[in-house]
């Protein structure tokens, strides 16, 4: 693939090239800054989050896959800011559920728009509901997994994927204090633990996320080296 070598023309300081990353979740700019840590020294990367640009709106999720929909966000922030952008689409997907929640994992409960519900609420209706629903299937069809879709989009319209999984089984009732979301249902195979008793560190060696932008390493190096 062609290298390609892109301007920033609103970098913070000389010398340094901004990636733009489609989240206003400090969270996973952190993770990403971790996993990216050598490709960022040796291409001299900033990483910002979009909270840089609080003119630039947040895209709604409108499309049926993570790819979709991670690709929608890229390429809008892209156009909007004239810098490479990556954004991140995840959730968990339940075998014996037909691959569900999938795209609505963030809204398995009820729509999002409307409600005052804090993200926690929200996170405990949405995995609360999933235990209910799969209450009578036996432990060995339990299988679910965590998938994430990466997407890098450049400002001249080329966009890169990389995807990551996780795979595991839903366990009875929640476990663990760490994490977010479905992480103390899901039991990675292998282990006993779900991943809300996981570190930080640990879960993120293991994640969808994790190696979602662990694969999007050398797909930065192609496009920004
Ligand atoms: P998003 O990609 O951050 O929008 O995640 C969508 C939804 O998927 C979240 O609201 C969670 O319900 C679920 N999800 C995604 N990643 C994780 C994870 O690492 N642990 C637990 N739940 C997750």
């Amino acid at each position: 693939m062609t290298a390609a070598s892109y301007a920033a023309p609103s970098a913070g300081s000389t010398g340094t090239r901004r990636l733009v990353l489609a989240t206003h979740n400090e969270h996973k700019v952190h993770e990403l800054r971790q996993i990216l840590g050598e490709l960022v020294h040796e291409l001299g990367l900033e990483i910002v989050s979009a909270a840089a640009y609080p003119d630039v709106p947040e895209t709604p999720e409108t499309e049926v896959t993570f790819e979709g929909n991670a690709r929608l966000k890229a390429v809008a922030l892209a156009t909007a800011t004239g810098l490479p952008a990556v954004a991140d689409d995840s959730g968990l997907s339940v075998d014996v559920l037909g691959g569900s929640p999938g795209v609505f994992s963030a809204r398995w409960s009820g729509t999002i728009a409307g409600t005052d519900l804090s993200r926690a609420e929200r996170d405990g209706n949405n995995l609360q509901l999933l235990l209910d629903q799969v209450e009578d299937v036996a432990d060995e069809h339990r299988a679910a997994r965590f998938v994430c879709a990466a997407v890098l989009a450049m400002p001249d319209g080329r966009t890169a994927t990389a995807m990551g999984h996780v795979r595991g089984a839903l366990v009875r009732a929640p476990r663990g204090a760490n994490g977010f979301g479905y992480d103390p249902v899901f039991r990675p195979d292998g282990d006993t633990r779900t991943l809300a008793e996981y570190t930080d560190l640990e879960k993120n060696a293991i994640s969808h996320r994790g190696n979602a932008f662990r694969a999007m390493v050398p797909i930065l190096r192609d496009h920004l080296g």
